[in-house]
C-alpha cells in the first residue's frame, strides 16, 4: 500500500497547475477513431499514431471500412508503427465484432470493451474516459512509473497501480490525473534520467529526493578515488559535474 503520509492532494493540485491544458494526445473525432488509435499506440509513439491515423482515418474510420478489407491491406496502412501485423490482425477481428454484436458502435463499457482482441484494461480506460467521459485512470508507462515514484502507489504491477490511485485519487480527478501523470512522465519524470533538480514536486517526493542524494554521494566518492590517484583539481571538478549530471 502506498504510505499514508503522501501528500496526494498537494501532489495533484501542483501537477494541475503544471499541466494545466493536459488532454488526451491521439487525435480523433469519434469513440471508433479513439480505439484504433489506442490499439495502434502500444509500443509506438502518439506522435507516430497521429502520422498513420491522419492518413487512414480519412477513408478508412468506420468497422466496416476495416471489416472490408484484409488483415494484410490494414497492416500496410499501420505499417509504420509497431507490431503492425498482429494489431492488423486485432483490428480487423475487432470490427468484425464491432459490426456483429454491437452494432457497428464502440460499447462504452470496460467488461465488453475489454473483450475486443488487442484491448485490454489500458486502452478500455482511455476510450472511457476521453470518448464517453466515464471516470477511469489508464496506467501506461508512464502512469505507471511516475505514480509509484511519488508514492501515489506502491505496487508491482499495472492493475495494482490502477487499484491504488482509483483509491487515493478523488473520483472526478482520475481522468485528469492520468494526463498529468503522463504528462510529468514524458517532461520531467523520464524514466532513465528524471530530472529531479528542476522538478516542482521534489520537496513531496520521497524517490527523487533519495536519488538525488545518492547522485551526491556518488560523485563525493569519486572525488576522493580521484584525489587519491593523483587527479588534478580542475579534472576533479569535471569529473564530480559529470557524475551528478547523471541524475538531472
Ligand atoms: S522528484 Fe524526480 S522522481 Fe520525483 S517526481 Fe520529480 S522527477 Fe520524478
Amino acid at each position: 500500500m502506498p504510505t499514508k503520509r503522501v501528500p496526494v492532494a498537494e501532489i495533484l493540485d501542483r501537477l494541475s497547475h503544471m499541466y494545466p491544458d493536459a488532454k488526451c494526445a491521439l487525435e480523433h473525432t469519434s469513440p471508433f477513431e479513439l480505439l484504433i488509435a489506442t490499439v495502434l499506440s502500444a509500443q509506438c509513439t502518439d506522435v507516430r499514431v497521429n502520422i498513420v491515423t491522419r492518413r487512414m482515418f480519412p477513408t478508412h474510420n468506420q468497422p466496416e471500412h476495416f471489416a472490408a478489407i484484409t488483415p494484410a491491406e490494414i497492416g500496410e496502412m499501420i505499417r509504420d508503427c509497431g507490431l503492425w501485423q498482429s494489431k492488423a490482425k486485432n483490428i480487423h477481428e475487432t470490427c468484425r465484432i464491432l459490426l456483429e454484436q454491437h452494432g457497428g458502435e464502440v460499447p462504452a463499457s470496460m467488461a465488453e470493451l475489454v473483450k475486443l482482441p488487442g484491448v485490454g484494461r489500458k486502452t478500455a480506460n482511455v476510450v472511457l474516459s476521453n470518448a464517453f467521459d466515464v471516470p477511469a485512470i489508464a496506467v501506461d508507462t508512464h502512469v505507471f512509473r511516475v505514480a509509484n515514484r511519488l508514492g501515489l502507489a506502491n505496487a508491482g504491477t499495472v492493475e495494482e497501480t490502477e487499484q491504488q490511485l482509483m483509491r487515493r485519487i478523488p473520483r472526478e480527478l482520475w481522468s485528469q490525473s492520468h494526463h498529468w501523470l503522463i504528462h510529468h512522465g514524458r517532461q520531467i519524470c523520464e524514466a532513465r534520467k528524471p530530472k529531479c533538480s528542476e522538478c516542482p514536486l521534489l520537496d513531496l517526493c520521497k524517490y527523487g529526493q533519495s536519488a538525488l542524494k545518492d547522485a551526491a554521494k556518488a560523485a563525493k566518492a569519486d572525488a576522493k578515488r580521484l584525489t587519491k590517484s593523483g587527479v588534478s583539481k580542475a579534472g576533479r571538478s569535471r569529473a564530480v559535474a559529470a557524475k551528478e549530471g547523471e541524475l538531472h
